[in-house]
């Protein structure tokens, strides 16, 4: 197939700038797809400076690795941060979770009550850990954050 000519043909939806050099990462980043989480996103990784993370963003960020509803999900994930170490070098995987969550049933699901839904989470981070530090190469760092309507937390 011609490419020059088969696009020739077509719209182009907008302009970009899509370097064909390839980068290492400063972090693989699995984060909740939900809107709101997205400006805190945006200035976690203005924190961090992580100019080049890998992001992965999934409902309920870290939730298909602890909790899916299929093995096959947790797979995937897994797969996702493991391309990212091996393709961008990543040095470090970020894993989110935050408060009212919908993947979770929202603050509802614990009747209101940040503590325990809080402590849910926690735990929810500890277990994803434990999914993935066997599967990780040794070097690779794991950290756990926690976001809510005042922030972003490292746990
Ligand atoms: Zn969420």
């Amino acid at each position: 197939m011609q490419k020059a000519e088969f696009l020739g043909g077509k719209k182009r939806i907008c302009s970009s700038h899509m370097p064909r050099q390839h980068y290492q990462a400063d972090a693989v980043v699995v984060w909740c797809f939900d809107k709101r989480c997205q400006n805190a996103l945006l200035n976690f990784l203005g924190e961090k400076g992580l100019r080049a993370e890998d992001l992965i963003q999934a409902a309920g960020g870290l939730q298909p690795l602890t909790s899916p509803e299929k093995k096959e999900y947790r797979e995937f994930m897994l797969m996702q941060v493991q391309a990212s170490i091996a393709l961008h070098k990543s040095p470090v995987v970020y894993l989110m979770a935050h408060s009212d969550c919908g993947k979770y049933g929202g603050l509802e699901k614990f009747g209101g009550n940040e503590d325990r839904e809080f402590e849910y989470l926690m735990n929810e981070m500890d277990k994803a850990e434990q999914h993935l530090r066997p599967n990780l190469p040794p070097t690779v760092k794991i950290a756990k954050v926690f976001g809510d309507p005042e922030g972003v937390w490292q746990v």
